[in-house]
């Protein structure tokens, strides 16, 4: 589009003259002024010479006449006519040169000269006067009588007229000048009159032309033509500057209207393919410019890739199906953002075969409505999408909207509810409560049940925002979510149960119990109530369950915790620690002696054997009970203290409860203490093996000794290995000892040997935990190597219950060290839970009858259980030996059984290495032989 000050400039260009009007004008005057006075002054020339000429020749014509009259009577007298009289009149005429009478034959009679030298023809003229250009010539008759005598010639020349003809000239010339100066000088100045406001209003122009102000005005001026076209000019001024005022109104008011609407002006050239943006566009589009063209490729440029194509075919469609209105939506670049532009217009020009020339429109920045219709769509996929169910209520709580998820949740359709109270809102109690802390704190939530539309229940988590239009209003709406929780309350129930409750027994579990119980101390604390701790421990659980499977040890644990259940009150609680351990917490009791009555009760319980698969089987069970605030205040300290007295209970035969006292804790003292010192032992050498012969039943002959630790400790005094080994154990220090006393039994089995005493063996006792160990097998591979003794004579002694702990495991463990070449024995046995199917599996060689059978042989029970062992093991092939005899009663006894080997004290006990030799002495056999013969004649 061409800018109409653009067009002004062009027509005032075109309006300036290239030559100075003035000097034109100038030119003409003076040409004109020049030729006008040259043909004036040429014509008056020949007017007056004209004139002159005729004046003079009336004059000659005259004198002649005069002349003709005065020589009549020169004539008659016969005087000369040519005689002075004649011409002396002539004299006073000087313009005549030249005078002659001729007679009437034409004879010249007389003539006159006035310095008149050229030769001439007096004539007589037909005419009487004659002009020419140079001469005046006039012959009149001399009439006498009226005939004629003679004629009269008179010539004049015209040098008169020529001077005088010169200063006319002169005179003129001075005129002629004086007159074209002053010509010259109106003239310019006349001109000049006209042509400065003229040329004023050419600046003038120019002037609006390049500033564009029509307010300017022509001055008006003393030419009166001139001041009729200042006023035409200063009226279309008017208009132009009215209707400039009017346009710039309209557009102000146009801008103010797009910038109200945020909208800019673009009009779109169809031919030029330029498109015109206005100052509210560029500043949209982040061009930093008042206006601009752009031509229609880097417009199309600005578009973003994705909506180009779209654009350029909904422009072609509106161009070419020629819709009523213009209206599209897309994406252009601006300073490397992406904006939306609304564009709306419409074709304004057409030519005549109605093609469109010309769009015209406004655009607008769209973005932030894209953005919020974008929010408001997501929101609306969020409503219709989500899991939850979100209802949105009136300030009455009834429905509005209600999504998908709460048709599924609640089976009701959303318009079922249209209008109507929740049910679930509808049922809670106190609902005025809710109301309060809508208007308060705007939301409330909670957990609640509700039934579907089937009638089944199920639990939501419901959270209600009320939603205000100001801040100072009650809610309007309120938004309503909540999820069917029914699953996840089971789910959490059930992690609740996992985390808090022991699966088998249902029981609560030990976190559960610490839980509790440092609750309840809590409270008998504060309330200064007792608290009784019990901690039960099943006697033989694991025998159950390494005999008669798994399955029974879990049945035994769910009897055995709901009897005691039998015995408890509500308050009471009973909890499973781990494996066969139980604790129950007694709270509210007002003395001991109730704690007492709930362990006599259920020890009692357990005095009642329990079914398992089918078999009758007695289960004791070891109670130990701490109790607040005798013992301690801390839950820490009173589960250890009924530990402690459950151990002790224990180890005091069993079956049995025990109320905690120091003096256990005493024990437990020591524990530590031993424990701490065996870290030092072996390199203190405070460890030595000692060995306790093994003799034939029949002969009495040495056959082996049994290597029996031994801790000598400076303070302690001499510590049983049945107390250290334990402590060994636990504080994972029996690897390192056991390998100590097998290598020490083996270097003494050697040196035996070497002393000739070739057949003797060495029994060597492995701890459970030892024995565990899976690298045990390989440990004593690699001593026995090095010490490069016959594992022929090496025995292991293992005790029932390492046997039968898991038979299986151990079947395998014991053929590899079978493998090895060495001896296995049982030792220990008869006070476990051997199942006879296992032993004749297990690749055995020896049984050693356990101690307590032989001190008790005097019992019945006893005596009948050590000759079914020996029986029992004689029909399984394996030989027999009876430890702990001290009495020629007692050897008497398994010599009657025909047990193979004997050990004990009657004997010998345990010596050094060296004083095995004394024993080894065929005097000391003999006399020991000697004195068995003479205690058992007695
Ligand atoms: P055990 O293997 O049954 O050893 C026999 C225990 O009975 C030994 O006690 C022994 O001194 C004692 N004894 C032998 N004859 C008689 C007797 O006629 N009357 C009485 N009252 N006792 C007798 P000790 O040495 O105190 O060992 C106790 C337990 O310690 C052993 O029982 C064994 O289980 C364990 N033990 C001892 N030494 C070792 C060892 O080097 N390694 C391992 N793992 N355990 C050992
Ligand atoms: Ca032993
Ligand atoms: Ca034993």
């Amino acid at each position: 589009m061409v800018k109409p000050a653009l067009k002004a400039r062009t027509l005032a260009d075109k309006l300036l003259p290239t030559n100075s009007l003035q000097d034109s004008l100038s030119k003409v005057i003076l040409l004109t002024s020049i030729v006008a006075l040259i043909l004036s002054f040429g014509s008056f020339l020949i007017y007056d010479q004209i004139s002159f000429k005729k004046d003079l020749a009336h004059q000659v014509n005259a004198i002649a006449l005069d002349t003709a009259s005065n020589s009549q009577p020169a004539f008659s007298f016969d005087h000369d006519p040519g005689d002075n009289q004649t011409f002396t009149s002539l004299q006073h005429y000087p313009q005549i040169r030249y005078g002659a009478v001729l007679n009437s034959a034409g004879e010249i009679l007389s003539q006159y000269h006035n310095n008149w030298t050229k030769e001439i023809n007096p004539r007589v003229l037909t005419q009487h006067i004659l002009m020419t250009d140079d001469f005046i010539e006039v012959s009149q008759p001399i009439v006498k009588n009226g005939v004629t005598i003679g004629q009269i010639y008179l010539l004049s020349d015209v040098e008169r007229l020529r001077t005088r003809q010169l200063e006319l000239a002169i005179v003129v010339f001075t005129i002629f000048v004086a007159a074209l100066t002053s010509t010259i000088v109106i003239t310019r100045k006349k001109i000049k009159t006209i042509i400065n406001p003229i040329s004023t209003l050419v600046l003038l122009f120019k002037k609006i032309g390049n500033q564009h102000d029509f307010s300017l005005r022509a001055q008006p001026t003393p030419v009166l033509e001139l001041n009729t076209l200042v006023d035409g000019f200063n009226g279309m001024l008017e208009q132009l500057s009215d209707a400039e005022q009017a346009l710039k109104k309209s557009q102000q008011r146009l801008s103010l209207a797009l910038l109200g609407g945020g909208e800019g002006l673009w009009d779109l050239d169809l031919l030029q393919q330029q498109l015109y943006l206005d100052k509210h566009s560029c500043k949209i589009l982040g061009i930093n410019k008042d206006e601009t063209l752009l031509s229609n490729a880097n417009w199309h440029k600005m578009i973003h890739p994705d909506d180009r194509k779209r654009f350029r075919f909904y422009s072609q469609y509106y161009i070419t199906q020629q819709i009523e209105q213009y209206n599209i939506e897309f994406r252009v670049c601006c300073e490397s953002n992406w904006l939306w532009l609304k564009l709306t217009g419409k074709v304004t020009q057409f030519d005549q075969n109605n093609v469109a020339l010309r769009m015209t429109g406004t655009l607008q920045d769209i973005t932030k409505q894209h953005l919020a219709e974008e929010q408001i769509k997501l929101y609306a996929s969020v409503f219709d999408n989500t899991s939850d169910a979100i209802v949105i209520l009136d300030d009455q709580l009834r429905v509005i909207a209600a999504n998908q998820a709460f048709s599924n949740i609640t089976q009701f359709e959303a318009n079922e509810m249209h209008h109507k109270q929740l049910s679930v809102i509808d049922k809670i109690d106190n609902f005025s409560q809710i109301e309060t802390a809508l208007s308060s704190q705007g939301s409330w939530s909670g957990e609640l049940t509700d039934q579907r539309k089937d009638g089944s229940a199920y639990m939501l988590e419901l959270a209600l925002n009320a939603v205000k239009h100001t801040e100072y209003e009650n809610y309007n709406y309120v938004v309503a979510v909540f999820s069917d929780i029914t699953e996840r309350k089971r789910n959490e129930n059930e992690l609740y149960f996992m985390a808090n409750f022991d699966p088998l027994t249902k029981l609560p579990n030990r976190a559960m119990f610490h839980d509790y119980f440092a609750k309840s101390l809590a409270s008998a604390k504060r309330h200064n109530k007792i608290i009784a701790l019990l901690f039960i421990d099943l006697d033989k659980f694991k025998q159950v369950n390494d005999t008669l499977g798994h399955d029974a040890g879990d049945e035994l644990l769910i009897q055995a915790a709901h009897r005691m259940k039998l015995h408890l009150r509500d308050t009471d609680l009973l909890a499973r620690l781990s494996g066969d351990e139980f604790t129950i917490i007694l709270e509210n009791i007002t003395n001991l002696r109730q704690a007492e009555t709930v362990a006599r009760k259920i020890l009692q319980d357990f005095q009642q054997p329990f079914t398992l698969k089918k078999q009758c089987t007695h289960i004791g069970t070891s109670i130990g009970i701490s109790t607040f605030p005798n013992d301690a205040n801390s839950t820490e300290e009173l589960l250890k203290q009924s530990d402690t007295a459950m151990y002790y209970a224990k180890s005091n035969g069993r079956n049995n409860f025990h109320f905690f006292d120091q003096a256990m804790n005493v024990q437990a003292e020591r524990r530590n203490l031993i424990e701490h010192e065996l870290h030092y032992a072996l390199e203190r050498q405070q460890i030595s093996v000692y060995y306790q012969p093994k003799v034939d039943t029949n002969n009495f002959k040495i056959l082996g000794f049994e290597a029996l630790a031994r801790w000598s400790h400076p303070v302690l005094g001499n510590v049983p290995p049945s107390e250290f080994i334990p402590v060994a154990e636990d504080a994972g220090l029996i690897k390192e000892l056991g390998q100590f006393i097998f290598t020490t039994a083996c270097l003494q089995l050697k040196e035996w040997h070497s002393r000739g005493f070739n057949d003797l063996q060495i029994a060597i006792n492995v701890s459970a935990r030892e024995f565990q160990l899976s690298d045990y097998p390989l440990e004593i591979a690699k001593i026995i190597k090095e010490i490069a003794i016959d594992p022929r004579y090496i025995e292991l002694e293992l005790t029932e219950s390492i046997v039968m702990e898991n038979p299986e495991k151990t079947t395998l463990m014991l053929d590899v060290i079978k493998n090895l070449g060495v001896s296995l024995s049982i030792d220990d046995f008869g006070t476990g839970y051997s199942s006879l199917c296992y032993l004749r599996k297990l690749p055995v060689d020896v049984l050693k009858v356990d101690q307590s059978f032989v001190r008790e042989l005097d019992q019945d029970n006893s005596a009948a259980i050590a000759r079914a062992i020996v029986s029992m093991a004689h029909s399984l092939k394996l030989k027999v030996v009876a430890e702990g005899v001290e009495t020629a009663e007692q050897l008497s006894f398994f010599q009657q059984q025909q047990c193979e080997y004997i050990q004990g004290f009657y004997f010998s006990e345990a010596v050094t290495g060296e004083q095995s030799y004394s024993l080894l002495t065929q005097q000391w056999q003999q006399k020991f032989v000697e004195s068995v013969e003479i205690e058992l004649s007695k």
